[in-house]
């Protein structure tokens, strides 16, 4: 296309679609350029200083590192994301999970990294692994092996369980997947809660074999 009408000719391509079919930001409703992914309002907002170590105890993950609270503008980003609305918003994540694992003091050579598998049915209704592929591109960037080493079986979901009905309901829920489990792994999911859904994948990992496990998560909702 470029070569055809030169730059002038696409910024004025450019133009032309953006007049006619102009994006519109899926969180504020704003008018945007028809290639960004949100507005720069937004995108602005996402722009959190990451909150780093989390002060949660886990019997079976050493650390939990977070990026921001789930609120405003990264809970409605993260629901968009999840719920299939807008494959493209990974992106930004993959950017945010960057950003907090190089501020973190987890020394991430020679970890592997893995995510927190969907469960089989929100996966098949949404036909994405919304976990794994943020995962897989943060590895990428931090040249560092991703592998898938759990799977998840169908269950209840977790939402508007106590937190103890939230940790009798995930036990069991993760099996191995058919690799060997490395030593020291990390782990990213989107949301923490409880952090029993972390802990649960913790456990199996180190019962078959991970001795350091850390974790690292886009969002917060403890209270
Ligand atoms: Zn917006």
């Amino acid at each position: 296309m470029s070569r055809l009408l030169g730059d002038r000719g696409v910024s004025f391509l450019h133009r032309v679609v953006n007049f006619f079919l102009p994006g519109v930001c899926p969180i504020c409703g704003s008018r945007m350029d028809f290639t960004d992914v949100l507005c720069e309002d937004c995108t602005s907002r996402l722009n959190l200083t990451p909150l780093m170590r989390l002060n949660i105890e886990l019997k079976n993950v050493d650390s939990v590192w977070c990026y921001g609270k789930y609120e405003d503008e990264l809970r409605d980003a993260i629901k968009l994301y999840k719920y299939g609305f807008l494959s493209s918003l990974h992106l930004i994540f993959v950017d945010k999970m960057v950003e907090l694992f190089e501020r973190s003091s987890v020394n991430f050579e020679g970890f592997t990294m893995t995510s927190v598998p969907p469960n089989l049915n929100s996966r098949l209704s949404k036909g994405f692994d919304h976990t794994g592929i943020v995962a897989r591109k943060v590895a990428k960037r931090l040249g560092i092996d991703y592998k898938v080493l759990l799977k998840a079986k169908n269950g209840k979901p977790q939402v508007g369980l106590s937190a103890k009905e939230r940790r009798r309901n995930v036990v069991g829920r993760y099996r191995i997947g058919n690799r060997v489990v490395p030593e020291k792994i990390l782990i990213f999911d989107d949301v923490i809660t409880t952090g029993s859904t972390l802990d649960e994948c913790g456990r199996i990992l180190k019962e078959h074999g991970a001795v350091e496990i850390h974790g690292f998560v886009l969002a917060h909702s403890i209270i």
